[in-house]
């Protein structure tokens, strides 16, 4: 029936009537409410629709705050969080006002949608706003009562870069020239829009005049003593802008939507970007700051106070520190075969000492490409002893990828056996040093089984392994001991890994989680149980081997263990079960738990560039939602979620999620470019200090705890594998 404005209207006139006794009231002439909708009609509806359809232009989404859309549902009574600034912040604001010439209400709508952008990580945001809708074309428009009020879309594009400055004299421009078409009605330009619902939010900035001394006034013997006026939105969250000598910012949100103190926090963020608006408004939007310094450092540090000493050191001192503690155990199980860490390390020096006499140092990449035996644990130490780094290569895979990444890493040294020399040629190419292990054996056995001396840092690398490139070709990730070193031992530590364990090395060698199945058990005592490829395939045949060689330790993606599910033996002797690679879902944890025996599952994060994983999760069997979350960061690592400038987003929302600490690859092998375009200097790490952009989206839960959802680009994950659509096309 009427709008905000009209109230004072019509009680002003109730008073007026009752002064003059309630006989013959006359009271002034008023525009009929007739001659508004004349007005309307005579409006250029194709140029106001035209107006606005170009306003929205580009626009890809409706922004919804809200958990869920709530559409056509019934309206619930809103709730209210009132806020009021002081007179201090009040002030500043209008003087900024004036000295900028911009309106109070452009102010805070700006901020309002700056608000949004920070809430949902977007920088293209549009929400409602209520106009008053009396034409000024219209004499006495403003002694009218009735409904004039409009509900408008009010869009912002908020590029990081911008200052905020040019972003509010931008907004109150753009909402100038619009002006002349607040007539149309919104349900006609979400129409033209087509995005469906355009917002879920509202802003409302009130500032009809109230002429409180005629309100206060005696009339014929009354008097009002308290006006109050209450409203609701049917709009899940409102803010309701009463300007005063203390600003008041009302929140009227839905109960059943958001909570009052979610609704608290962000008064308090709006109140910080007003704030950052009074004290510089020439900064660039990107960089204001929404949490506050607690909040910051919470999210910051304290999430990442991941800290744990380990040494700076190499794989190789490591191993030897473990042989000499335990000789006689277990390193490497496979079909009858058993070597003890005496044994495996005796091994791996005579053919250290021999890939030294072929040249192999520091810096020195060499291909390894042997069937799974344990031989490939053997190479793998020799390699790394002569202090080179080690190139896995997958015999199953295509010729051709194997020759490329021979070639593309340069390796001077490849360790193989007679068989696959055979079968894959291409591999042996005459500027190549090549090692048939089997072959060769009897010459690598004279060799001394002392440790040879090697100049090895933890700086210098310990593998390179390829991975799918966006360009078209694959790319190789060079990884250092210190990092290796600090997966293996604070990992080991993590699980309590000892020399019980027996841990299956079942993942391809040319994917890094078979690093940690080597190199985790090699540092903590533990046993090795290689399964060979026809095993791999057969899932009975898994079962019957992780039985048969006690394994109580089994990794693998989820999908991989998904698919030996229904083979699964009710004796299944896992202790632990470490997935990792892909999304793990609730519906494929539900499964595990009615199908196998596990007292313990682990999530595992982690892009090949952050040394294998560097996220984890310990599954507490009451998680919900469609995937489980990927836990908090390893030891030694720090993680954050953030927004297109680098900046912190809160907790529950989106971002993109950035890795740094001690597990950060060295980059790309001799690809500069590609590696200062992925890991970038780190805004929130010690000075110089770098951090990998993961391409992957995250959002933090309030328990600290993060969650995965999807990629930002195109990769995909196919049973694990990690694909770039640019090297399929
Ligand atoms: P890769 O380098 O092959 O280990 O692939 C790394 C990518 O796999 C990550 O960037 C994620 O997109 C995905 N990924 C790895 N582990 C997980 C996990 N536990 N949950 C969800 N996605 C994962
Ligand atoms: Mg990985």
């Amino acid at each position: 029936l009427m709008d905000g404005w009209s109230a004072p209207v019509l009680v002003s006139e109730v008073l007026a009537a009752y002064g003059q006794g309630g006989s013959a009231v006359s009271l002034p002439k008023v525009t009929p409410y007739r001659d508004y909708l004349a007005f309307i009609a005579s409006q250029d509806s194709a140029a106001g629709l035209a107006a606005w359809r170009e306003a929205l232009a580009g626009l890809e989404e409706g922004t919804r705050l809200a958990p869920r859309p709530v559409q056509g549902e019934a309206a619930v009574a809103p709730e209210q969080v009132v806020l009021s600034l002081d007179t201090q912040l009040s002030q500043s604001l209008s003087r900024f006002g004036r000295e900028h010439a911009l309106t109070l209400n452009t102010v805070l709508q700006t901020a309002y949608g700056l608000l949004l952008s920070r809430q949902l990580n977007r920088d293209d945001v549009v929400f409602g706003v209520t106009v008053a809708g009396r034409p000024a074309e219209l004499p006495g428009a403003d002694r009218m009562v009735g409904l004039f009020i409009n509900t408008l879309p009010l869009r912002l594009t908020l590029p990081p870069q911008l200052p905020l400055i040019d972003l509010l004299k931008r907004t109150q421009d753009r909402q100038s020239a619009l002006l002349t078409h607040q007539h149309v009605g919104l349900a006609a330009i979400q129409q033209a829009a087509s995005l469906g619902e355009l917002f879920d939010t509202l802003v409302v900035f009130e500032n009809y005049p109230v002429d409180r001394a005629t309100l206060g006034q005696r009339s014929n013997g009354l008097k009002l003593g308290r006006v109050e006026g209450r409203d609701a939105t049917h709009y899940p969250l409102a803010l309701i802008v009463q300007p005063g000598e203390q600003l008041q910012l009302r929140f009227d949100y839905r109960p059943d939507l958001f909570d009052r103190s979610t609704i608290e926090q962000l008064g308090q963020r709006l109140i910080r970007l007003l704030e950052a608006a009074v004290s510089d408004a020439s900064r660039p939007i990107g960089s204001l700051a929404i949490l506050d310094a607690h909040e910051r450092s919470t999210i910051l540090e304290g999430w990442n106070a991941t800290a744990q000493p380990v040494a700076a050191t190499t794989l190789p001192a490591l191993f030897a520190a473990q042989a000499q503690r335990t000789p006689d155990a277990t390193a490497v199980v496979f079909e009858e075969r058993t070597l003890t860490y005496a044994a495996l390390d005796a091994h791996a020096n005579q053919l250290a000492q021999h890939l030294q006499g072929q040249g192999v140092g520091p810096e020195t990449v060499v291909g390894l490409c042997v069937e799974r035996s344990p031989e490939m644990v053997v190479a793998l130490l020799g390699i790394l002893k002569a202090g080179g780094a080690y190139l896995p290569l997958d015999p199953n895979y295509p010729r051709e990828r194997l020759a490329f990444m021979l070639s593309d890493a340069n390796a001077p040294v490849l360790i193989t056996q007679q068989a696959l020399l055979e079968r894959l040629p291409e591999l042996a190419t005459s500027d190549r040093h090549v090692v048939r292990l089997d072959a060769d054996w009897p010459l690598i056995a004279r060799k001394p089984a002392t440790a040879p001396a090697a100049a090895l840092d933890p700086r210098h690398p310990a593998y390179v392994i390829y991975t799918s490139g966006s360009t078209g070709t694959p790319k190789g990730v060079t990884v250092e001991h210190a990092s290796l070193a600090n997966k293996a031992v604070t990992l080991g530590r993590q699980f309590g890994i000892g020399t019980d364990h027996r841990i299956a090395l079942l993942s391809s060698c040319a994917f890094d989680p078979s690093i940690e199945q080597i190199t985790m058990p090699l540092v903590c005592g533990a046993t090795i149980v290689i399964v060979d490829d026809i095993t791999r395939e057969t899932p009975q045949l898994i079962w019957d081997q992780l039985v048969r060689n006690s394994v109580n330790l089994l990794n693998c993606t989820p999908s991989f263990f998904g698919s030996i599910i229904p083979d699964a033996s009710q004796i299944a002797p896992l202790d632990h079960l470490v997935l990792g690679g892909e999304i793990l879902t609730t519906e494929l944890q539900r499964e595990i738990s009615r199908a196998v025996k596990v007292s313990r599952i682990t999530n595992l994060y982690g892009p090949t560039e952050t040394t294998i994983d560097a996220i984890g999760h310990a599954l507490t069997g009451d998680e919900t939602g469609a995937h489980v979350p990927i836990g908090r960061p390893l030891p030694n690592y720090r993680v954050y979620v953030l927004d297109s400038h680098l900046e912190p987003v809160p907790a529950g929302v989106i971002g993109e999620l950035y890795v740094s600490g001690l597990g950060l690859a060295r980059g790309y092998l001799n690809r500069a470019g590609l590696t200062s375009e992925r890991f970038v200097a780190d805004p929130h790490g010690v000075a110089g200090s770098r951090m990998y952009r993961t391409g992957d989206l995250a959002r933090w839960r309030s328990d600290s705890v993060l969650e995965f959802l999807g990629r930002a680009d195109e990769q995909v994950k196919l049973r694990g594998f990690r694909i770039e659509p640019g090297e399929i096309e």
